[in-house]
């Protein structure tokens, strides 16, 4: 039987794409009972959008509650901690992650939370001040927006509670 494909963030299975250098891999057993369940399409669509590792640390800066859906819009920036406007790179991306869940007929996703690129459901509030808010990174807000499911590394129980869409 042809297994689902998934979308995960690259981070996520312990590639070293993280801004700091370092990955952040799920619990072995998770990531075992993930590649038994789907076939996995490793992405990290800061580094594919052509940001170096390591790299400053972003945040999407646009005034209140501005999300990964107001960057695709032209009305919210990804600013790093030294003042670059990286939003090009963090949309660069975002596509580039879709088209390759569009390519693999791809449903569902499962991407790090709290990123500016792939987090689900919080963003940090663009003051470099570790406050988390509502609202989605910018590759989390285009998949959503083209009804991908995505999920967060916190959420894996829903996930795995969830009939795989082929
Ligand atoms: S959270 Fe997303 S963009 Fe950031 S390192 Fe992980 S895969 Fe790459």
């Amino acid at each position: 039987m042809n297994k689902p494909p998934l979308l995960v963030s690259a981070c996520l299975l312990g590639q070293p794409v993280r801004y700091d250098g370092h990955g952040k891999a799920m619990p072995s057993p998770l990531l075992f009972e993930l590649a038994r369940r789907y076939q996995l399409l490793s992405i990290c669509p800061e580094c594919q959008g052509g940001l170096p590792t390591p790299r400053p640390a972003a945040e999407i800066s646009g005034g209140d509650g501005g999300d990964g859906g107001d960057v695709l819009d032209g009305r919210a920036r990804v600013i790093t901690q030294t003042g670059q406007d990286v939003s090009r790179a963090f949309i660069d991306g975002a596509r580039q992650a879709l088209d390759s869940a569009i390519r693999h007929g791809c449903r569902q996703a499962l991407l790090k939370a709290n990123s500016p690129s792939c987090g689900n459901r919080q963003i940090h509030s663009g003051r470099f001040d570790q406050q988390l808010q509502p609202g989605s990174g910018v590759t989390a807000a285009l998949l959503q927006g083209h009804g991908i499911s995505v999920f967060n590394e916190n959420e894996m129980d829903r996930l795995l509670l969830t009939k795989p869409q082929p």
